[in-house]
């Protein structure tokens, strides 16, 4: 079967970090490295305060909206939380599902997940769903086991052709936030595993999807990660509030 060409994804994940002065800066200060890398789709998931604002600096920009996190529920009496549905008032296009740190400090399950995924799903968005061991699996050789188990339950839940309109994103926990990144091998390893993985439930979905690597990505290890064959773009934290630096992980791919 030919390979199929996937387009290199950079996104940034703001987490909980920002104000309206920043956001606006960022923003306008992205506009010309994603406009100059046509080739590289480019999206920004701020907190959702800023969403509205977001949305507006980013009328006839390349850049695209993403969302840091989503409830299972359309509306009701869930105090706090925000729906899909609100998301695409906003212009929403990608949801973040299952962040180490949302699974970590918010007790989320592989099963609230895969709900999340598929509530981002049937609203229309894309959801990007972070996978990923933590050290101790990392060194006792866990890391496939761990990331076909988080997959196994979004498959379970919504069906492997869902993966048809979805991002995976494999984030090793030990490299989140560490300034340890894995290198181009060990990445390329685990991406080529999940990509096998899916591959064996339905061959056209996993060529088609792409897999990012997130984990302390820089503008100088960016290229080194792109060059790989199953690393089809960035999550980015740390570097994406850093105009140069997350423009330079743009330029990359
Ligand atoms: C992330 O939070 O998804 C992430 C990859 O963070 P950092 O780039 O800071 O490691």
């Amino acid at each position: 079967m030919t390979q199929t060409t996937r387009q290199t994804l950079v996104m940034g994940n703001w987490k909980l970090n920002g104000n309206k002065a920043m956001v606006a800066q960022l923003i306008t200060a992205l506009q010309a490295p994603a406009t100059q890398h046509p080739n590289v789709a480019v999206a920004v998931c701020p907190p959702v305060l800023f969403l509205g604002q977001a949305q507006a600096l980013l009328t006839d920009s390349p850049i695209a909206l993403g969302a840091q996190d989503v409830d299972i529920h359309d509306q009701g009496a869930f105090t706090g939380e925000n729906s899909a549905h609100m998301y695409t008032e906003f212009g929403v296009q990608y949801v973040l599902v299952g962040h180490s740190e949302r699974r970590t400090l918010h007790g989320e399950s592989d099963a609230m997940v895969a709900a999340k995924f598929r509530a981002a799903q049937d609203a229309g968005l894309t959801p990007v769903l972070c996978i990923g061991e933590t050290l101790a699996q990392f060194e006792a050789g866990e890391t496939q086991a761990v990331v076909e188990r988080q997959l196994h339950e979004v498959i379970a839940h919504c069906g492997i052709e869902s993966f048809a309109n979805a991002v995976i994103a494999y984030e090793p926990v030990w490299a989140i936030g560490t300034g340890k990144t894995a290198t181009p091998e060990i990445a390329q390893g685990v991406h080529a595993a999940i990509r096998a993985f899916l591959a064996n439930l339905d061959a056209k979905v996993a060529d088609g999807v792409q897999i990012l690597y997130g984990g302390s990505v820089k503008g100088s290890s960016a290229a080194g990660l792109f060059a790989m064959a199953d690393i089809d773009g960035a999550l980015v934290g740390g570097a994406a509030l850093q105009a140069d630096e997350f423009a330079a992980i743009i330029s990359a791919g």
